[in-house]
């Protein structure tokens, strides 16, 4: 069933003439966890940039569930993004951050308020909705970041380096929360790391780049038993 993932199809990406991404060909399926991982500097963000619709293809095409989603807006292609500076608004509780995008997207106050609940629900947030950002720990403003992308019930979640900002100990039960987040949902999730360790245990498959190429496109037991080259075999090896 091929239709129902998506599919890059030479995508490629240039700042001022200069090529980044260069000519990346991946087919995700519906349902997996996808994890970029790769060396900083090597375009994992500007590759999520460009599925979300934030950073303009220079050349390729970009298909979601059968449809060129190239030219779409960020809106129109059934994502949300989580991205790992929480960009919730302080001044606002956390249900109304939660339900923010979908009241400028015109939804229904009644329907809002369903989905913030069931939302709120899900990553067990229930009892902070009236406290503001400032009043929550890390961990808890990383959920509400997650939140509000559940609450726009995408196809495909898209994740930045959403754990990089927390401390060691809040990243491993966080890495615990995404998991079990997949699981219940059952979304196509795609999330950029730098790290080994994130991306060996939360991937169903992981896309190794370097330098604007894919290096290797596998399963993790697949990259670390059988690397393609000296490089996968270096970066998924070697602890950080
Ligand atoms: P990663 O997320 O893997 O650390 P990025 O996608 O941020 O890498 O960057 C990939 C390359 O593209 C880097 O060389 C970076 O300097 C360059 N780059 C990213 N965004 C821009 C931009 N807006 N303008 C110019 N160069 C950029
Ligand atoms: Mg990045």
């Amino acid at each position: 069933m091929t239709k129902n993932g998506m599919r890059l199809t030479g995508v490629r990406k240039s700042f001022g003439g200069l090529e980044v991404i260069h000519g990346i060909d991946l087919y995700i399926p519906e349902g997996a966890f996808v994890v970029f991982v790769g060396p900083s500097g090597c375009g994992k963000s500007t590759l999520l940039r460009m599925i979300a619709g934030l950073e303009e293809v220079t050349d390729g095409e970009i298909a979601i569930k059968g449809r060129d989603v190239t030219d779409l807006d960020p809106s129109e292609r059934g994502i949300a993004m989580v991205f790992q500076s929480y960009a919730l608004y302080p001044h606002m509780s956390v249900r109304d951050n939660l339900g923010f995008g979908l009241k400028m997207a015109r939804t229904d106050a009644s329907e809002i308020e369903r989905r913030v609940r069931s939302a709120a629900a899900i990553l067990k947030i229930d009892h902070l909705l009236d406290r503001r950002p400032g009043q929550l720990s890390g961990g808890q403003r990383q959920r509400v970041a997650i939140g509000r992308a559940i609450v726009r019930e995408p196809d495909v979640f898209l994740f930045d380096e959403p754990l990089s900002n927390l401390d060691a100990e809040l990243r491993v039960s966080m890495r615990i929360e995404i998991a079990r987040l997949h699981r219940e949902l059952g979304n196509t999730m795609i999330y950029v790391t730098h790290d080994q360790t994130e991306a060996m245990t939360l991937a169903d498959k992981i896309v190794v780049l370097r330098d604007g190429r894919i290096e290797q496109v596998g399963s993790p037991r697949e990259v670390y038993e059988d690397p393609a080259n000296s490089f996968v075999a270096g970066f998924i090896g070697s602890p950080r």
